[in-house]
């Protein structure tokens, strides 16, 4: 069950049963370039149809994502095996965040007014936010319609054309998304699709767009970062994560456990701001243990949640579980056997020396480490202490604010499991190894655009400062008003 390559087309699949369920175009990079020239056409009739013409538009799509989402549920559900309720959250998600783009774009990007400061009090000063021009998006496969739309919907807000490339994983999502705007916006090929394996990814990058939003792994990351250099082409990168969860000595222990197993647990574990670590304070690590393994035992791999949409990643997972026991670690719940052909069991490990895989690396499956410490200031030392910088949270009743505002990471929800990902006005990225920039609420929107800046005179300034005019006695007398604004320290 892997991509099956047949001369120009490639084939994806069911990965709960390892049927065929579609047929793609490889697209070339001659096709992805003339792609990216005809969303250049379409991105300037695009922008002159305004904030409100877009707003609009929008919406007609949303209206229709809305209407026929359990179409759309389905088409999730075949290609990643995730069950349908978490297909429709994902597509919940999707559309608020999309609501609130098209709304909120204007007021984020429209003209505003700037102070022009004392000594250019003659000048109206105004920046507003210009479209880039075409926007190249690459996404992932674990959430196929709400992390690609997360660049998408905010590119499109801003005002600018989008060609797509979706995971080879999920084309027929893509194929879904792409046909349903053209159905909302026939005009012109406002948001265009590209279909193919990693190389068709690739040639995106090289293709003439004016920004790459590339979502994936950091490795695919670091070469779509090189290759955009070649051209100057920005971009924004969001990766993987190694996500923490404190538990403080004060914290509601069922709603951490509950947090803790669907963090983990939830779409396999395939969640990039899933929790993969968690730091429990000594004074209630066992109550906090025990809680997690009745909630873990309880969930059953195959109903709540599916396969390992990408087969190849039954290996790290593997992987990470073995060298976590080889190490000294323990399962207290799952183990290496839980990794099956295609479904991996919730797998809790206890004990793991901090230098293993299953904690250093990103395991993106259904299991979990978990750490007794004697502070929280060491579990914000350990949390910290990872190359990825993705999402975390934290569980006290007393110190949440003060513990999320010490952990390195791009979004930190309190008592509540990726919260932060639900609310379209948060901005959401990493830093490090998770990638940088940021995509949803007003940061995402301003990702998308190019501040321009005006200054307009309004009147002769009594003071002329950049003319071949300016006297000696006018250098003296701005002089003079420097040191006293400025010079008293
Ligand atoms: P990959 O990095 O394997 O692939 C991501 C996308 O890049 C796919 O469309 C892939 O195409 C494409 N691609 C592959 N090679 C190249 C290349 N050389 N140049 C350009 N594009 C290329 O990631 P996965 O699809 O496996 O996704 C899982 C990863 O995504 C995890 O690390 C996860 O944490 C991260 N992620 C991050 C999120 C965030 O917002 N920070 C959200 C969701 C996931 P193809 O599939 O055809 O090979």
């Amino acid at each position: 069950m892997t991509t099956v390559l047949t001369g120009e087309t490639f084939e994806s699949f069911n990965p709960a049963t390892g049927e065929t369920v579609g047929a793609y175009p490889v697209h070339t990079a001659e096709q992805v370039e003339s792609a990216v020239a005809k969303a250049r056409e379409a991105a300037a009739w695009w922008d002159s149809l305004g904030f409100a013409g877009r707003a609009e538009r929008l919406a007609t799509w949303r209206a229709a994502l809305a209407n026929r989402m359990p179409e759309l549920v389905e088409v999730i559900s075949e290609e990643t095996g995730k069950p349908a309720g978490d297909a429709q959250l994902e597509l919940v998600l999707a559309i608020e965040h999309l609501a609130w783009a098209g709304k909120h774009a204007r007021k984020v990007l429209g003209p505003q007014r700037r102070a022009p400061g004392l000594l250019l009090a003659n000048q109206a000063a105004s920046v507003e936010h210009q479209p880039l021009g075409v926007v190249g998006v690459i996404g992932p496969w674990n959430y196929p319609v709400y992390t690609p739309l997360g660049s998408i919907s905010y590119a499109l807000a801003a005002g600018n054309a989008v060609v797509f490339k979706p995971s080879e994983f999920t084309p027929g999502v893509g194929k879904w998304l792409a046909d349903s705007f053209a159905e909302a916006v026939p005009e012109h090929p406002v948001l265009q699709l590209v279909t193919g394996l990693g190389e068709t990814g690739a040639a995106l990058t090289k293709a003439g767009a004016d920004k790459i939003a590339f979502t994936g792994s950091a490795a695919t990351g670091k070469k779509v970062m090189a290759s955009a250099a070649e051209t100057l082409t920005p971009v924004v990168i969001e990766a993987g994560g190694k996500d923490p969860l404190l538990v403080d000595a004060d914290a509601d222990l069922d709603a951490a456990a509950d947090a803790t197993v669907w963090g983990a647990f939830s779409n396999a574990g395939q969640t990039c701001a899933g929790v993969e670590r968690v730091y429990v304070h000594e004074r209630v690590h066992d109550e906090f243990v025990a809680k997690v393994v009745a909630k873990a035992e309880d969930i059953d791999a195959g109903e709540q949640y599916g396969p390992m949409t990408m087969p190849s990643q039954l290996d790290i997972v593997r992987r990470h579980i073995e060298d976590a026991l080889a190490a000294g670690g323990k399962a207290v719940v799952g183990g290496a056997d839980a990794v099956g052909d295609r479904y991996v069991k919730p797998t809790v490990l206890v004990d793991v020396p901090e230098d293993c895989s299953a904690v250093r690396e990103e395991t993106f499956g259904p299991t979990v480490t978990i750490a007794k410490v004697a502070t929280m200031d060491e579990a914000v030392e350990k949390a910290n202490d990872s190359v990825y910088g993705l999402g975390s949270t934290v569980f006290s009743k007393s110190r949440g604010m003060e513990l999320a505002r010490r952990l390195r990471t791009g979004q930190t929800a309190i008592n509540a499991p990726l919260s932060f990902a639900g609310i379209a006005s948060l901005p959401f990225g990493g830093s490090g190894d998770s990638g940088f920039g940021r995509i949803h609420g007003p940061e995402g929107l301003r990702e998308f655009a190019r501040p321009k800046a005006i200054a307009r005179q309004r009147f002769t300034a009594p003071i002329a400062l950049t003319s071949f005019a300016r006297s000696k006695k006018t250098e003296a007398l701005v002089g003079k008003l420097i040191a006293k604004l400025h010079g008293k320290g």
